[in-house]
């Protein structure tokens, strides 16, 4: 087979098994060859295989954040986003009031998705290098009792930056409100035990730490929680008490399942499991994570958040000031070297991203430094400094 991915065309070039780039990005990423693989089959959605195939999904990841019992698996079709807005609509009731605690782009496009489904939010926002603050929040709910739920994001993705998640579950807990949390990014690396976190509902999806294609969000919701959810959802195809109920009942989904995404997120999640699960794996990602700093700073570059406050996810650096620095040279060149990255979100300064999730390991973090280095001498660049503050 060709590869119409453009294959990347340089001397020094790395490639995947499949010859495409590698994705140090924070999703879609690169997945292995057996998660690919596990996708070259068909089922019909009553399929007695591929019913035992969503059973098994579902029980694993209710397994990851050890809910045993308590809670239960309800996923839903569509990229995270999707379940992030079901989570929000099927949880907050029409006449509740989300306290959303933002700093990032996921924590606004919470705050966007409450205004659009016209749930009541108030904004508890801290600049993006700074972690959400349980003592602000401790005041809030003191404060407006009329508060119902509190959200927040577990790795704010447009930093990478980890924010105390248990602290403000258990803050949120003592007031006796509900706690919702977007895990997206760093769910199957970070740890999330239901049993000391507690939450009504947290959300992810298949395409980011748990390495599998993307098409398939899940939410994890305490049963009690969900039980009373009856009604509340704005949407017919993202009512998540309504997708539970029906999957209870016939073992199957409500809307066409995505199968391909679903078997390859299957095998994704027995890999995860082999992997030592949620240890495993950030341990994996926080070595990746640890070698392209080290790399990065020893080539000059900054980084946006000090050593306490990253997530080993996805690592900002500050832009440099150089002027031979030009940021498409750069992510092209990077490109043809075989390596993606991504470009910067921040509001607050020029910087660009490096992801250290997907299926890379050592090897391909060196070899994108050595790229890096390299691409660095061709573009004449002198200083990895970023402009004075
Ligand atoms: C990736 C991500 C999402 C979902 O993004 P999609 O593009 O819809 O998959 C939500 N929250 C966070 C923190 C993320 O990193």
């Amino acid at each position: 087979m060709t590869n119409p991915n453009s294959p990347p065309d340089h001397p020094q070039v790395s490639l995947s098994p499949t010859g495409d780039p590698w994705l140090l990005t924070p999703g879609p990423l690169t997945t292995s060859l057996e998660v690919k693989q596990a996708a070259l089959h068909d089922y019909g959605s009553r399929d007695s295989h591929f019913i035992a195939v969503n059973r098994r999904i579902r029980e694993n990841l209710v397994n990851i954040v050890h809910g045993q019992g308590s809670h239960v698996c309800i996923p839903l079709q569509g990229s995270g986003t999707f379940v992030v807005e079901a989570m929000l609509g099927s949880f907050v009731p029409k006449d509740g009031k989300v306290l959303v605690l933002v700093n990032g782009a996921y924590g606004t496009r919470m705050v966007k998705i409450c205004r659009v489904m016209g749930r009541e939010v108030e904004v508890q926002e801290t600049p993006e290098d700074v972690p959400n603050d349980p003592e602000t929040l401790d005041q809030a709910l003191a404060g407006d009792p009329g508060i119902t739920h509190v959200a927040a994001v577990l790795c704010e993705t447009t930093s990478g930056i980890l924010n105390p998640i248990a602290e403000l579950a258990r803050i949120t807990a003592r007031h006796g409100r509900a706690f919702l949390i977007d895990a997206m990014s760093a769910f199957g690396a970070v740890p999330l035990d239901a049993r000391e976190v507690p939450f009504d509902a947290v959300v992810a999806s298949s395409n980011k730490c748990l390495e599998a294609t993307p098409g398939v969000g899940f939410c994890l919701a305490r049963s009690e929680a969900l039980a009373k959810t009856e009604g509340n959802a704005h949407s017919l195809s993202l009512d998540l008490y309504d997708q539970y109920v029906f999957m209870e009942g016939s073992g199957q989904w409500r809307f066409t399942p995505p199968v391909q995404t679903l078997l390859s997120f299957d095998r994704a999640l027995q890999d995860h499991a082999a992997e030592g699960g949620v240890a495993g794996r950030g341990s994996r990602y926080r070595r990746n994570c640890q070698i392209l700093v080290d790399g990065m700073r020893r080539l000059g570059f900054q980084t946006l958040l000090p050593a306490e406050l990253q997530a080993p996810i996805i690592v900002t650096f500050h832009m440099p000031a150089d002027p031979h620095f030009r940021f498409e040279d750069f992510y092209d060149g990077l490109r043809r070297r075989g390596y993606v990255i991504y470009p910067g979100k921040l509001t607050v300064a020029e910087s660009f991203r490096i992801g250290c999730i997907g299926r890379l390991g050592e090897e391909q973090m060196r070899g994108a430094l050595a790229a890096v280095e390299d691409l660095l001498s061709d573009m004449a660049v002198e200083s990895c400094a970023p402009a004075a503050a």
